[in-house]
């Protein structure tokens, strides 16, 4: 991966466990304004979630697999660090760094598999941002093996083990090292071209500034703000759904998008706020952006497997209607703060007549309390009359969406003013109030 205008800056940062890699990288992105990813935090939230749904990683290699094919990563950033969530749960680092996790984490790294689906990760995460500091066992040799700012920070296995009982936690890290690097899939080693830095005998600001020896810093503070890659966050199964909505929507004539330039494309965590008339309410606001946007999708779908499937490739995160679990909203609350956009329909359920309804539930108040993302007020018309409540097949027809402008309540969060759920019910009938005042502009009525 070269520096050029199109790429994003990648500094590589690999080591055996305890080296201090973590805090130079770290300090390193922070000097240069980039993100540090710490890769190893991915292959740790997975061992807890293996470990969480009780499954034996020492017998059962298929039920990890399983797990894994029904596992979703989500790859956030927040104050210039990554974050790691497993289907929609942000995880902790207290979480990340317990001793079961330490004690399993590179038994679950070294099935080629889970090696596989992490390093596509940590790609996509790489190419989605301008820069990053990532750190790890194989960034420098795998993952990011064209980068040529490959650094590998080692420590005597002594100091490392100090290290380690200085932070107060359990474990066995040389150990881990051998799993890591006796491994057949990418093992610990000094990748290709690296620099490397014995952390033994120096303080972690001497090990900055050696890595940043190294490299050409100027020219990259001035690129980094310049460079905003644009790639899309879809996968295959969504896309198909999402083209085959798109084809609907031509085919059966007329949709559009009002007031396109507002829909906050670029924004990272939008909550989208859309009155519910139809079925295909959903899709009608999902088409609406280049990217995948998630979904709210009653429990009850995803109770065969094939829909189970589909549906969590088409980004919907199961809630039960009559009482929606905290799970649900702690999930969403987690992808906002991860930088995705969720569409939420307030009102609950599907009106029978395209009427709005003047109370929302209180649920997308407390969303937006916890997450502090922007809320995006959208109105849909004309989807009661293509495929209204009750009927099952489609008619041609008008589908307008009005796209009104983000609000933001920070103001009224910081303020103190209201708590708990008068807070949240506030927050639910500006967001309502909002989106009744959204108007089909006359010319397309
Ligand atoms: O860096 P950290 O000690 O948190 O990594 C935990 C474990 O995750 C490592 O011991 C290793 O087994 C695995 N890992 C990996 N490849 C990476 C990062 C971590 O195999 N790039």
């Amino acid at each position: 991966m070269s520096d050029t205008a199109a790429s994003p800056l990648i500094i590589a940062i690999d080591g055996p466990a305890a080296s201090g890699k973590s805090t130079v990288a770290k300090k390193v992105a922070k000097k240069l304004g980039l993100v540090f990813v710490n890769s190893g935090a991915m292959y740790r939230a997975f061992t807890h979630h293996v470990l969480e749904n009780g499954i034996d990683l020492a017998t059962d290699v298929d039920a990890v697999l399983k797990c894994l094919s029904e596992t979703t990563f989500d790859c956030g950033q927040e104050d210039g660090a990554s974050t790691i969530g497993v289907n929609g749960i942000e995880l902790s680092d207290a979480q990340l760094s317990l001793t079961a996790v330490n004690d399993n984490v590179s038994a679950i790294a070294k099935i080629p598999e889970v090696r596989e689906r992490l390093v596509a990760e940590q790609r996509k995460y790489g190419a989605r941002m301008p820069g990053v500091v990532m750190e790890g066992r194989d960034i420098g040799s795998v993952v990011f093996h064209e980068t040529p700012h490959k650094f590998y920070v080692d420590a005597s296995p002594e100091v490392r083990a100090q290290r380690r009982k200085a932070q107060g936690i359990e474990d066995e890290i040389l150990e881990r090292d051998k799993q890591d690097s006796s491994r057949k899939a990418a093992p610990l080693k000094v990748a290709e071209g690296a620099v490397v830095v014995d952390s033994s005998e120096m303080t972690a600001d001497e090990v900055v500034a050696e890595v940043m020896k190294h490299l050409p810093t100027k020219s990259w503070a001035e690129g980094a703000a310049l460079i905003v890659k644009k790639k899309r966050d879809m996968n295959f199964v969504y896309w198909l759904g999402y083209t085959f909505f798109k084809f609907l929507t031509w085919f059966y004539g007329d949709y559009k998008v009002i007031n396109r330039e507002k829909l906050c494309e670029d924004k990272d965590g939008l909550l989208i706020a859309s009155n519910h008339v139809s079925f295909v309410d959903p899709p009608v606001v999902g088409i609406a952006y280049r990217d995948a946007i998630y979904y709210f999708a009653r429990k009850t779908l995803f109770d065969h497997p094939v829909a189970n499937w589909v549906f969590t490739r088409w980004r919907a995160i199961p809630v039960n209607q009559d009482k929606p679990e905290i799970s649900s909203l702690k999930r969403v609350i987690a992808l906002l703060k991860g930088g995705k956009k969720v569409v939420l329909f307030p009102e609950g359920e599907r009106s029978w007549d395209g009427v709005i309804k003047e109370k929302a539930e209180a649920g997308i108040g407390m969303i937006v309390s916890k997450s502090r993302v922007p809320v995006l007020p959208v109105r849909i018309f004309g989807a009661e009359k293509v495929l209204p409540r009750g009927k099952n097949w489609p008619v041609k027809g008008k589908i307008r969406l009005v796209v009104g402008d983000a609000m933001d309540f920070t103001e009224l969060l910081e303020s103190g003013e209201l708590k708990g759920k008068a807070l949240y019910e506030e927050i639910s009938l500006r967001i309502m109030r909002e989106i009744a005042t959204l108007e089909l502009p006359a010319e397309t009525e």
